[in-house]
């Protein structure tokens, strides 16, 4: 029932997409026939982005508001639901644009939606749910490792327990670890578990990285902003089995029901890659009433399914801090031509 569409990502998201310019690659969304579905993870405040700091994490403030000028300029900013409802319609999406934001740091609260609300652009963050029960997600545990310069000495403690962790080296750690092909992410965050056992640390208080609290989500009204599904824990679906990812999607499920906030048919696959999920996963999506999924890459738009059941998966594009100049003076030069570049 479910197309596959690993071929057609690999082309996509393969050398030629990835050797283009950056400029020309966001200038190519705009212009192309295809929605338009940005992907952001953390923001800078305005105070950090006015002092530009190279190394700080995440979108300047600055970035962020020139881009999402630049989109509205060029295209009606719709929920990403819309988007896929209304290519499950069978209508196009080229005039069509949508917000959207993974994990749920907490800079969504801070920076995003202020100005959110003050545009009246609507967008979906998807959360990771274990943040809720205090837990620091994998991901931050090995951010963790590399802040406190302890990747050797988390290597040396799994490489006995667990052959894979044999070939991986310090320097590709952080890559390896998110590689199926090199082992699961389950494993690797048992294995970190374990590790700060062992070394009686407690990794939560070493992260810098902050989430929005669910106290502040459950009170939340917001006519801009709806929440969606990104998995518990922020595991890889396609390295678990059957039952364990109908427990990722179920466990987030159960804190996304306590909120007031609209709420995405659209399930974003953590890591978002085309190796992310397999048909074990769009079975149970299919199942639990999900009209589609997204991906962390730009690929054309997949439907399946009869007319009266369709299941649509959407690409999204990451905006890069070091498009923004170039996107604002491309919206100087072509701002008024917005009118003609939906007609292409
Ligand atoms: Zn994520």
């Amino acid at each position: 029932m479910i197309r596959e569409r690993r071929g057609d990502e690999r082309t996509r998201s393969g050398t030629a997409e990835n050797h283009r310019p950056l400029w020309a690659r966001f200038l190519n969304h705009l212009t192309n026939p295809d929605p338009l579905i940005l992907l952001y993870h953390e923001l800078q405040p305005p105070a950090s982005a006015s002092r530009s700091d190279p190394t700080g994490d995440g979108i300047p403030f600055s970035a962020f508001e020139r881009q999402l000028t630049l989109v509205s300029r060029c295209r009606k900013i719709v929920s990403v639901d819309e988007i896929a409802s209304r290519l499950q319609h069978g209508e196009s999406g080229r005039d069509l644009a949508a917000v959207t934001f993974d994990d749920g740091l907490d800079s969504v609260r801070s920076v995003a939606l202020p100005l959110l609300e003050r545009l009246s652009i609507p967008a979906t963050v998807f959360l990771t749910t274990c943040v809720f029960d205090s837990e620091l997600m994998w991901r931050d545990q090995i951010r963790v490792l590399g802040e406190q310069d302890l990747v050797e000495r988390f290597l040396a403690f799994a490489s006995p327990l667990v052959t894979e962790f044999r070939a991986m080296t310090p320097t590709a750690f952080v890559r390896q670890s998110k590689n199926p092909e090199v082992v699961g992410s389950k494993t690797v965050l048992q294995l970190l578990e374990r590790f700060w056992r062992h070394e009686q640390l407690d990794p939560a208080t070493l992260s810098t990285r902050r989430y929005m609290e669910l106290s502040f989500l459950k009170t939340l009204r917001s006519d801009v902003l709806q929440v969606g599904n990104h998995g518990h824990r922020h595991l890889m679906l396609s390295t678990l089995s059957d039952s364990e990812q109908a427990d990722e999607i179920e466990r987030a499920e159960e804190y996304l029901n306590e909120l007031h906030l609209g709420r995405s048919q659209l399930f974003s696959f953590p890591f978002g890659g085309p190796d992310s999920y397999n048909r074990d996963s769009l079975g149970l999506l299919l199942s639990r009433g999900y009209r589609g999924f997204l991906l962390s890459r730009a690929f054309r738009p997949a439907i399946s399914g009869d007319a009266e059941r369709k299941f649509v998966g959407l690409g999204r594009t990451i905006p890069l801090r070091s498009v923004s100049g170039l996107a604002l003076q491309w919206a100087k030069q072509r701002g008024k031509r917005a009118g003609t570049i939906q007609n292409h």
